[in-house]
């Protein structure tokens, strides 16, 4: 069985999230939290701890708390070259022009990064649409709320002819009881017991029969 859509994580999913470019995102992260609140370098690890276990992230943390800007903040951590760090992927690219059903991304990160990401990938064309940091402001995954924003703007009605995928288990998990077909991706955090299916990598997708 088929479904009529798929939600795709982008970083750590889309592309291996040891080529470099998240610890990149991460240091301009931590460079952003200083700009906003003066604090000595070694708090700010314990700090974008506090801030993930609440916010489900750092920039929405800062904005909420500390009146930080949100777009600024989103355009700061994102202002990379991406292509210094994923490139093209082929066989990606035809595991999605065959995957039946409409396919999104729901990302935390920002729109104009993920559009560069996915051009880099050679997938852009691939997605009918993203759901970014901005359009879940201010309860990103793995908020019920994200999930539900999501398919309210893909006006994708039936949660469970929907499947998820990403490579952080408490997405998978979240995903999986708001009553999508989820999916967890990556070596990481092998076999989540939450997730309806886990993969690997990316390129395993056609292993998993409910989606082809
Ligand atoms: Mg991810």
């Amino acid at each position: 069985m088929a479904f009529d859509a798929c939600f795709f994580d982008l970083d750590g999913t889309l592309y291996d999230s040891r080529c470099g470019m998240l610890d990149r995102i991460n240091q301009l992260i931590d460079e952003w939290i200083l700009r906003v609140i003066p604090m000595p370098r070694e708090k700010v690890s314990s700090f974008r701890h506090d801030m993930f276990q609440k916010y489900g992230g750092t920039l929405p943390g800062l904005a909420v708390e500390y009146g930080s800007d949100y777009y600024a903040s989103l355009r700061y951590c994102h202002n990379l070259k991406v292509e210094d760090f994923v490139s093209e992927n082929p066989e990606l690219r035809s595991l999605l022009l065959q995957l039946p059903g409409r396919k999104y991304i729901l990302t935390t990160s920002y729109r104009f990064y993920a559009v560069r990401v996915l051009k880099a990938l050679g997938i852009l064309e691939c997605f009918d649409g993203i759901i970014d940091a901005v359009d879940v402001f201010p309860a990103p995954k793995p908020a019920p709320e994200a999930f539900q924003r999501a398919l309210q703007i893909t006006a994708e009605t039936d949660v469970r002819k929907c499947a998820f995928l990403d490579d952080q288990p408490r997405n998978a998990a979240a995903a999986h009881k708001e009553g999508f077909f989820a999916v967890q991706v990556g070596t990481e955090y092998p076999g989540d017991p939450l997730a309806d299916a886990w993969i690997p990598k990316i390129e395993d997708l056609r292993s998993i029969p409910e989606l082809y």
